[in-house]
């Protein structure tokens, strides 16, 4: 079921500065609630205050709110979206809501970050070349588990890693900046040398420009019980183990992240894959150089 919700503004500016988080400016929200089902979801936060999460919510007239606010705009900027939601949901094969925000990114010479777990996201391949033609564009996909059977126990209606894995080819073949938000990183659950080593693996494969991990999971009020109840499905003895471990922590960082980073670092090292937020932007923004000078 999807619901239109009346909104009186799309565009808000980044909490982070741009140097902080992928060359981020903007931040539009088009869709709220997401059926993807990930037991870890942040988005399911008190602080959101999204009741009935799977029942996702359209925010209406976007384009035309979005359209307004750009032009209004004397500089020009990147804009995320799919933060809070997965902007490329079950109802966005129908609905095209962010296929059109994209299209008025490109007309409007902005640039895009787009966040999914869809392979729905190479339909509109076309759209986001236009926008790497004036600006920079760049798909981050989220992979927390390599093997599907593990992905799924943690994002058990989210598309498969695999389809996930071959979505990112066939971005990263269109000449579109990408590559893969390996966040979280679940203690007890995927934080293994095997699944990094198979993620950096399977990304190099897909020809990922970068992996990002902010090393743990973030736990809030609201999220916090969901998150728990799974994990208890799960194994009551992880979920006992979680709650020893973490008690009421708001960031959770792995008990192995720093073997884990030490032997992604290795192995991105090799594959020439950045991991560092700087060296991500100035990748993506070398890309953008590349793309618009086979322009001219
Ligand atoms: S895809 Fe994102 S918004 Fe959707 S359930 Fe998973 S974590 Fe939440």
């Amino acid at each position: 079921m999807v619901r239109t919700i009346p909104a009186k503004t799309i565009l808000q500016k980044s909490r982070y500065e741009p140097s902080e988080w992928f060359g981020v400016d903007y931040v539009i929200n088009l869709y709220r609630g997401c059926t993807h089902g990930c037991i870890y979801c942040d988005s399911r936060s008190n602080c959101y205050g999204i009741k009935d999460f799977e029942d996702v919510q359209v925010k209406e007239d976007s384009d035309v709110l979005l359209a307004k606010a750009l032009h209004a705009k004397k500089k020009s900027g990147v804009i995320s979206t799919g933060v809070v939601s997965d902007c490329y949901n079950i109802h966005e094969q129908d609905l095209r809501v962010t296929r059109s925000a994209l299209s008025i990114i490109a007309d409007c010479r902005f640039g895009a970050d787009v966040n999914t777990k869809s392979p729905l996201v190479t339909r509109d391949i076309d759209v986001l070349q236009r926008i790497s033609w004036a600006n920079s564009a760049s798909v981050r996909f989220t992979v927390t588990a390599a093997d599907d059977a593990l992905a799924k126990t943690v994002e058990p209606h989210a598309p498969s890693s695999s389809e996930r894995f071959s979505a990112l080819k066939e971005v990263s073949d269109g000449g579109v900046f990408t590559g893969i938000m390996l966040t979280p990183l679940i203690p007890f659950v995927t934080d293994t040398r095997e699944n990094i080593e198979q993620i950096v693996e399977l990304a190099h494969q897909g020809g990922a420009k970068f992996i990002y991990t902010l090393g743990g999971i973030s736990i809030r009020d609201g999220q916090k019980e969901f998150f728990l109840d799974n994990l208890k499905h799960i194994s009551p003895k992880l979920a006992r183990q979680f709650k020893e471990v973490y008690g009421a922590s708001y960031f959770c960082y792995s008990l192995e992240l720093n073997d884990i980073l030490k032997r992604m670092r290795e192995l991105c090292d090799k594959a020439n894959i950045a991991y560092h937020m700087d060296d991500i932007i100035k990748a993506s923004k070398c890309q953008a150089d590349r793309e618009q000078a086979t322009l001219f």
